[in-house]
């Protein structure tokens, strides 16, 4: 088996079983592995520290999936991983009615660039990085195997492939093809989900016990619902009784399907509106009016795809936040969510801050949020943790 040899001192976040290897770590690769294969990692000295896929093209150039030097990377240990992931999930699944839930989530399963998003009786499966390219069709086997009365569909289409070195890939991969609208159910809601052309997947899951949380504050309230895509917050604060429900989005196509939402859950078509334009601009437009709400629901897709753009991000976060505190009735609720990996919760609460300081309004927090528990983060990897937010009471 190829082999590649860690810098002296570079092996230290392999013994705190942190998966990645960027390339400026390695020394060098001993033999000519093939991009997905899987390595034994050395450390300097020439002691193995466990196995990893190898990524040639990726900065990332090894992600681990053992940390033993006796366990390689065998179809076994992907079947282990996977049951594992499901196992772990089923108290989620075991709800009534056609759920849905994340199966596999990456490096926090063990399973780095891999995700695997149940919703009704189709398993979406979207692989991001090399290794897991390499097994594929294990990963589908098991899947199969486990899970034997479910669709699988690929929306392999995200962009971070192509740092892998791989193309995009979608389709049908065995059973029914979807169909364009497949309905789910999350706490009291109904939703329809597109998993053939939505975002990501097909719908935030991430935010779902979130949804229920805010939902709760909802009863007789006007909600403000800002980054709405297919009316998640606001669908399911209307099912809880909110009075009128104004959902934003630059999509018009999330907006059409927000409002067949609406449909599916008997909500009247006088309490919800939807808004298609920018957020940014509409939250100026609403406070030049004068208009006043009882909650804002602000979940901004993510403003920093990396460090350098870090400050521009935050100045993003502030201007939101600072716009929609100014349209809270005293005594109402601003819901705010950062999904910028590289903003953690505390960097988050001091920009939120800084906007209720220039808003002038003070304001306690009631709620700290994060991704849903079908989205864990392994301890050994805190970029796992990536949404946060904060539940605020406005005065
Ligand atoms: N809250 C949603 C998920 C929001 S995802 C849920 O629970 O399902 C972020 C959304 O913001 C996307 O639908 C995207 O179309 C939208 N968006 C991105 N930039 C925007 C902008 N400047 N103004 C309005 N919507 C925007």
């Amino acid at each position: 088996m190829a082999t590649i040899v860690l810098k002296q001192g570079r092996e230290k976040s392999l013994k705190r079983f942190h998966p990645w290897i960027f390339s400026g770590a390695i020394q060098k690769v001993n033999g000519n592995p093939a991009p997905g294969e899987s390595v034994g990692i050395l450390d300097a000295t020439g002691q193995c520290l466990g196995h990893g896929s190898y990524s040639p093209h990726s900065q990332i150039r090894v992600r681990a999936l053992s940390f033993d030097p006796d366990q390689d990377i065998t179809p076994e240990l992907i079947h282990q991983r996977i049951q594992r992931a499901i196992d772990g999930r089923k108290h989620i699944l075991a709800g009534n009615g056609p759920g849905a839930c994340r199966l596999i989530n990456a490096e926090s399963d063990g399973l780095p660039g891999l995700v695997v998003d149940c919703y009704d009786t189709f398993l979406v499966i979207q692989i991001l990085a090399m290794g897991m390219e390499w097994w594929r069709e294990t990963i589908i086997q098991t899947l199969q195997t486990l899970c034997p009365d479910y669709s699988i569909y690929e929306r392999s289409d995200s962009e971070v492939r192509r740092k892998e070195g791989l193309d995009l890939r979608t389709g049908r991969i065995t059973g029914e093809e979807p169909p364009d609208q497949v309905t789910i159910r999350e706490d009291a809601a109904a939703y329809f989900v597109n998993i053939k052309t939505g975002h990501k997947t097909g719908f935030y899951l991430d935010q779902r016990t979130n949804r229920t949380r805010v939902a709760r504050y909802a009863a007789h309230a006007e909600m403000l619902n800002c980054f709405s895509y297919t009316g998640g917050f606001g669908i399911m604060s209307l099912v809880w009784g909110a009075e009128r429900v104004i959902n934003i989005d630059a999509s018009q196509q999330a907006l059409d399907l927000a409002s067949k939402n609406a449909e599916l859950n008997d909500i009247a078509p006088e309490r919800v509106n939807q808004v298609q334009g920018d957020v940014f601009k509409l939250l100026r437009t609403y406070r030049d009016e004068g208009r006043q709400f009882d909650i804002v629901v602000l979940d901004p897709p993510k403003f920093a795809e990396s460090k350098a753009q870090m400050n521009r991000a935050c100045r993003g976060y502030k201007d939101i936040n600072l716009s929609a505190l100014k349209l809270i009735r005293p005594g109402g609720m601003l819901f705010t969510f950062s999904c910028s990996g590289n903003i953690d919760a505390d960097l988050f609460q001091k920009v939120v801050a800084g906007a209720a300081i220039d808003a002038r309004r003070d304001v306690q927090i009631v709620e700290h949020l994060f991704q849903s528990p079908d989205h864990p983060t392994s301890i050994f990897f805190p970029e796992g943790t990536y949404l946060k937010g904060l539940g605020l009471r406005v005065y």
